[in-house]
């Protein structure tokens, strides 16, 4: 085979050859755009000293590239039956290593250690679109060993990640987003960059893990569960959602007592307020 595989011919060919067959429930949508791949490598800002964590290597399509621009690649695949395929395309490299597993239930911090004498990871992803969510959220709240997080994700997600308030967009998963990261879409990416054509567009977002938070809060549990009843029913009122939520323990009268204290009218919609307006409200209401 000549080149990279990042081309429909490559990656059929390699199917074949391994007999391969497209797993549905893992996500499995190949990337065959060498463009999309470029702004994707680019996007990421690695270096030589960066150890990567790819999730969903899938054949090795972007792996390929991330050995030749990293110091070493991490690469945590799902499906044991690429495994073998994987020896193969990543043959002509030995910075990579690669773990057959579920990346939900891998300990990252003992990953960094042993991989990148505990230094954190850059992770970089074209990730399976089911279980985005649960894996970007898992590396943003928990304290683990990840500096920015490069993925291709639907389009729709991407957008809810770096939705400002009153934007259509905005809710739970923008705030929790700006509180823990600096958000940057790198790129629109059309259905036939892939193999199989997904049935939604996708998007290339970079997130940037922030050091410190940008706002202070005193109880940041408490903010979160707040936004979450905020939003819970996008129609209701903020005042409804949060008294309405058995999550909470705030009738009507506490939370009005907020607003006016805050300055915002009664009926005012989850949807116009900043981050720094729901930690506000947040340590008004511990
Ligand atoms: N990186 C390849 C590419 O760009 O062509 C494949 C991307 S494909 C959208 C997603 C990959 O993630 C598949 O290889 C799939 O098997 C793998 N995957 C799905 N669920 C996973 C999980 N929980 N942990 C690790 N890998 C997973």
């Amino acid at each position: 085979m000549e080149g990279y595989l990042v081309n429909p011919k490559n990656t059929v060919e390699i199917l074949k050859r391994h007999n391969i067959h497209f797993q549905k429930k893992f996500g499995q949508n190949f990337l065959v755009d060498e463009h999309v791949m470029k702004k994707i490598i680019n996007a990421a800002q690695i270096t030589k000293d960066d150890c990567v964590l790819e999730i969903g290597p899938g054949i090795g399509t972007m792996t390929q590239f991330l050995c030749e621009v990293s110091g070493k690649v991490l690469a945590v695949e799902i499906d044991k039956t690429l495994i073998p395929v994987l020896e193969r395309t990543l043959s002509d490299y030995d910075n990579v290593s690669v773990i057959c597993g579920d990346i939900l239930r891998q300990d990252i911090k003992e990953l960094a250690e042993q991989y990148n004498n505990g230094r954190p990871f850059k992770v970089v992803a074209n990730l399976p679109y089911y279980i985005t969510t649960p894996i970007i959220m898992g590396f943003l709240e928990n304290d683990v060993p990840v500096e920015s997080i490069t993925v291709m994700v639907q389009k729709e997600v991407a957008e809810r990640m770096q939705a400002g308030p009153g934007s259509k967009a905005y809710g739970a998963l923008s705030l929790a987003v700006s509180y823990y990261a600096e958000a940057y879409l790198a790129a629109n990416v059309p259905q036939n960059c892939f193999i199989p054509r997904p049935n939604v567009a996708s998007a290339v977002i970079r997130l940037k893990k922030y050091k410190e938070p940008p706002v202070k809060v005193k109880n940041r549990e408490l903010m979160f569960a707040l936004i979450r009843a905020s939003f819970q029913q996008r129609r209701k009122t903020l005042c409804n959602g949060i008294k309405n939520n058995r999550e909470l323990n705030y009738g009507r009268e506490d939370v009005e007592r907020v607003l006016e204290q805050m300055g915002l009218d009664k009926g005012v919609r989850g949807e116009v307020l900043t981050l720094s307006q729901f930690a506000q409200m947040s340590d008004i209401l511990l």
